[in-house]
C-alpha cells in the first residue's frame, strides 16, 4: 500500500513509499482509513521538531470502517465506523500517570504517525481500546475531526470553569481554536475570537460557527473589543490558542482579575510576559494538553446528542500523494482543516 513516510530522521526524508500491508495480530483490529487531517505535529515532524521514530507512517487524526478483527477480539464488529485514538499505541500501562488515566504523561508512550506506524496509509491496525465507535449521524469525515476535537473538549469542558453568563476569548483561530468556539457558542456563552492579520478566513468562519465578535488585532486594538463586549471589565476566561506572544500578552491583557486562562497552543519556544498580572489580577493559569479516554468517553456523547457538528471544519481533502500541497495549506493557515485519503 501507499503511504506517507518518515524514512530517515532529521530535516525532510518524508515521501510516499510503497509499503507493506499490516497484518492483524490476533488481539488487534484492522481499519481501512476514509480520512485523516494534516496538524502543526506532522509539519514538525516533517522538520524534524517533533519527536519521531523513523522509519513511520506520518498521520494520528484518523477515522475508518473495521475491516478485519484478531481471533479473540469481541465487542466490535466488521463494517463500524471507530475513530482511532492514535495516541495510545504504546504505553507502560503501569506508571502512576497511566494508572490515573493519564497516559499522556507516560514517558514510555509512543503515539501513532510519530512513534508507530498511523493513518496516512489505507490500513492501520490497531488494539480494540483505541478505537470508538461512532453514532450512524456522524460521517467519517466529521469523525477524522476526532483527535482535534478531544484537545479541545478537554481545555473547554474538563480543563476549565466556564459558567453560563461568562464572556470568553478565544485567542488563535486555527482548527483547535475553531472547535473550542463550537464548544463554548453550544454552551451558550458569549465568545471573542482573535486573529491575526492572516488569518481573515478563518475570522469569517469563526463568525459563522457563532463568535459574538471576530477581532483582526491588526487591524483593531484586542483591549478596546473587549472592553466594548465586556462593558470594560474584561473577559472571565481565555483560551490561548495560537501559541504565539503577542496573543499570550493578548489573553492577559483582557482577563478581568480572577479570570480564568488556559494555554491550549504551543509556542515552541521561550516566550515574554508580564507575570505580575497573574499576581495583580489573581488569575488563575492552567495548560490543556491532549486528552484522556474518558474525553473520547464525552466526545461521543457530544456526537450522540448533535448539537455541535464539526464537519464544516473541513477546507480541503487531498490525497495523499498530494501531501505537499496539504502540508501547504496547513502551514499558509488559509484553509481550516485539511484531510488526507489513501489511494
Ligand atoms: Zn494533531
Ligand atoms: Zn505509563
Amino acid at each position: 500500500m501507499k503511504a506517507l513516510v518518515k524514512h530517515a530522521p532529521g530535516d525532510g526524508n518524508v515521501d510516499i513509499l510503497d509499503v507493506e500491508e499490516p497484518t492483524c495480530g490476533d488481539k488487534q483490529v484492522r481499519v481501512e482509513v476514509a480520512f485523516c487531517g494534516v496538524c502543526g505535529t506532522d509539519i514538525h515532524i516533517l522538520h524534524d521538531t517533533f519527536r519521531n521514530y523513523p522509519p513511520v507512517i506520518l498521520g494520528h487524526e484518523f477515522a475508518g470502517t473495521v475491516v478485519e478483527l484478531g481471533k479473540s477480539v469481541t465487542g466490535i464488529s466488521l463494517g463500524e465506523k471507530v475513530a482511532g485514538l492514535g495516541a495510545t499505541a504504546v504505553t507502560c500501562g503501569r506508571c502512576e500517570y497511566c494508572l490515573s488515566g493519564h497516559f499522556i504523561f507516560c514517558s514510555d508512550r509512543r503515539g501513532m504517525g510519530h512513534g508507530v506506524n498511523g493513518g496516512f496509509a489505507r490500513y492501520v491496525v490497531m488494539r480494540p481500546d483505541q478505537l470508538f465507535p461512532v453514532p450512524e449521524a456522524v460521517s467519517l469525515q466529521e469523525a477524522s475531526l476526532s483527535e482535534p476535537f478531544a484537545a479541545a473538549i478537554q481545555a473547554v469542558a474538563e480543563m476549565t470553569q466556564v459558567r453560563i453568563g461568562d464572556i470568553v476569548l478565544v485567542s488563535g483561530p486555527g482548527p483547535i481554536g475553531l472547535l473550542c468556539l463550537k464548544l463554548l457558542v453550544a454552551e451558550g456563552l458569549t465568545t471573542i475570537v482573535a486573529g491575526a492579520p492572516g488569518d481573515s478566513v478563518r475570522l469569517e468562519a469563526a463568525q459563522r460557527f457563532g463568535a459574538a465578535m471576530g477581532v483582526n488585532v491588526g487591524e483593531r486594538s484586542l483591549l478596546d473589543a473587549v472592553h466594548e463586549v465586556t462593558d470594560g471589565r474584561g473577559v472571565d476566561v481565555a483560551f490561548e490558542c495560537a501559541g504565539h506572544e503577542s496573543s499570550v500578552r493578548g489573553c492577559l491583557d483582557a482577563l478581568r482579575p480572577m479570570g480564568r486562562y488556559t494555554q491550549v497552543g504551543i509556542c515552541g519556544r521561550e516566550i515574554r510576559f508580564p507575570i505580575d498580572q497573574i499576581f495583580y489580577k489573581q488569575l488563575k493559569l492552567s495548560g490543556s494538553i491532549c486528552y484522556t479516554a474518558g474525553t473520547w468517553g464525552r466526545m461521543m456523547k457530544i456526537y450522540a446528542q448533535g448539537r455541535v457538528r464539526i464537519n464544516d471544519i473541513v477546507s480541503s481533502k487531498l490525497p495523499i500523494s498530494e501531501w505537499r500541497t496539504a502540508f501547504d495549506l496547513c502551514m499558509g493557515k488559509q484553509g481550516l482543516k485539511v484531510l488526507m485519503y489513501p489511494e
